[in-house]
């Protein structure tokens, strides 16, 4: 069986993401200090002109891939942007992963980003396991928090572990499985890796609790969990490094290895003999030294080697492979082989896009990598009108990589673009400035909201014949309708039964 686990973090700002990413990183030895993540990451937002919308407010907005191993066992962890905002990159990432790590924090349980978060993971059948964090502070009692993750998000809890006290109480970790209770030494009060096996070492008004506990709910079950409708929760704190060891053995033992994948010649399994995968995420300028873009494949199936051909389903003809990236905690490394489940990252000039397969032999399309319909359209509008040509291109890339979509009416000059969430707004006007230096501004548009249409070219031809001044192409040069309202659609698919008016359109 597979030794990949690629799986993603998914919380709510603050319940400790960063802290528990850094954690994991440290216990699989890819990073060697405390701190480096997040220090690294600082150091590589400072020097990147396009990221300072980032630092204005504090939060990622782009996604990293980051590697580590541990007793034999390949863990891909996909960073997800957590603000609040909510762009398709984040939609895209999870396309890509097989697992989910949701941490709450002990004091809070469920807030929204967790619950939106969740909801994309349940549309996928993506099994998730709970981290309760920051239970070396005063949390809520761990009943409450247990059972709201259970109402909540209607799932079924298997506590793994308890805590023993919170706050200034805190005694420390109890593992079911081992029956073993972690506790915080020294100075710092970390964990530093003794253990007490347990009897007789809880005090009486805890362990009554814990028993209760253990007994009120139910046993863990890998089946449910795998189905998506059990998850087990481990409580610990990501600052203190309790807890996490636990967790990665979790993941190690329980997460699934990569999943088969929906397409159009059936699911495709991890074990076919060549390699297939597809193209969730495109980011341009990660270095700001070279101006180059990184395409990020999920593999499939097959064994990548360095040099390989692949088609993308894109292009139709074969590209070699010659310097593909692995990420090992945001250092580029060259990667010389890959399998089903990791993620590569393959330097490119604009030949790859978000949703395109990649294939040994061009005989297969990955279906269910949606765009979705964006909820916010502007116009855009230059502040110098000589730069026509620098915008078009800037759009062209940016909706490329998913930053923004972007519709070309057939009518008049005025181009649009559409996002699921603001924060992707200010991120390209950002980006404009500072990577094309394309001064604009973004008005209102007239349209509410856009459809992508599907149909004969007849009734595409009479349908244009009366709305022409609705419709436009979008990057790919497929037909959209622009529609004022959401009754407008409605409308509209009334009066044109022959026309399929999607919400998003697959790649
Ligand atoms: P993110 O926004 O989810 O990435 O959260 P961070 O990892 O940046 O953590 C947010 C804040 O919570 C920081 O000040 C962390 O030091 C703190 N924090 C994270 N984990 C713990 C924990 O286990 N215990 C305590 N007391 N604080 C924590």
């Amino acid at each position: 069986m597979s030794n990949r686990r690629t799986f993603a973090i998914i919380s709510h700002p603050d319940a400790g993401k960063t802290t528990l990413t850094e954690k994991l990183l440290l216990q699989g030895g890819a990073i060697h200090l405390a701190g480096e993540v997040k220090a690294r990451g600082q150091a590589r937002r400072a020097r990147s002109d396009w990221m300072k919308i980032e630092q204005q407010r504090g939060i990622s907005v782009t996604s990293s891939v980051m590697t580590f191993q541990k007793d034999g066992t390949v863990f891909n962890l996909l960073d997800t942007p957590g603000h609040e905002d909510f762009s398709e990159d984040t939609y895209r990432t999870l396309t890509a992963v097989d697992s989910a790590i949701m941490v709450i924090d002990a004091a809070k349980g469920i807030e929204p980003q967790t619950r939106k978060l969740f909801e994309v993971c349940r549309m996928r059948s993506v099994p998730i396991i709970t981290f309760v964090n920051k239970v070396d502070r005063e949390g809520r009692p761990v009943f409450e928090t247990l059972d709201e993750v259970a109402d909540a998000l209607a799932l079924d809890v298997a506590p793994m572990s308890w805590p023993v006290g919170m706050g200034g109480i805190f005694e420390g970790v109890y593992d079911f499985a081992s029956e073993t209770i972690a506790r915080p030494e020294g100075d710092s009060r970390e964990f530093l890796g003794k253990r007490d096996p347990a009897a007789g070492a809880i005090p009486d008004e805890f362990a009554e609790e814990i028993e209760l506990g253990r007994e009120g709910y139910p046993q863990f079950d890998l089946a449910a969990y795998r189905h998506g409708d059990l998850t087990p929760v481990y409580f610990g704190s990501a600052l203190k490094n309790f807890g996490v060891a636990e967790l990665i053995a979790a993941i190690d033992r329980f997460a699934p290895p990569p999943r088969p994948q929906a397409s159009d010649q059936g699911t495709i399994d991890p074990t076919r003999e060549d390699v297939t995968g597809f193209i969730f995420k495109v980011q341009a300028n990660m270095d700001p030294q070279h101006r180059d873009r990184i395409a990020f494949m999920r593999m499939v199936s097959g064994t990548f080697k360095r040099g390989m051909k692949l088609t993308p389903s894109g292009l139709g003809k074969p590209i070699a492979v010659h310097s593909p990236i692995l990420f090992f905690a945001q250092d580029r490394e060259i990667a010389d082989s890959a399998e089903a489940g990791d993620i590569i990252g393959i330097p490119n000039h604009g030949t790859l896009r978000v949703g395109d397969t990649l294939s040994e032999k061009n005989d297969v399309r990955f279906t269910g990598l949606p765009n979705f319909a964006p909820e916010i359209l502007r116009r855009v509008v230059l502040k110098d009108p000589t730069k026509t040509k620098q915008l078009r291109k800037a759009l062209d890339d940016l909706s490329e990589e998913g930053v923004i979509q972007v519709f070309y009416p057939e009518i008049g000059s005025q181009w649009i673009v559409g996002v699921v969430g603001q924060l992707q707004l200010d991120v390209l006007i950002s980006r404009l400035e500072a990577e094309y230096k394309v001064e604009a501004v973004l008005e209102p548009s007239p349209f509410d909201t856009a459809r992508w249409l599907k149909g004969t070219p007849e009734a595409l031809r009479v349908f244009a014949d009366f709305n022409l001044s609705n419709l436009a192409k979008d990057r790919d040069g497929d037909p959209v309708f622009m529609a004022r309202s959401a009754w407008d659609v409605s409308y509209q698919q009334e009066r044109n039964p022959d026309l399929a008016f999607s919400a998003t359109k697959e790649r």
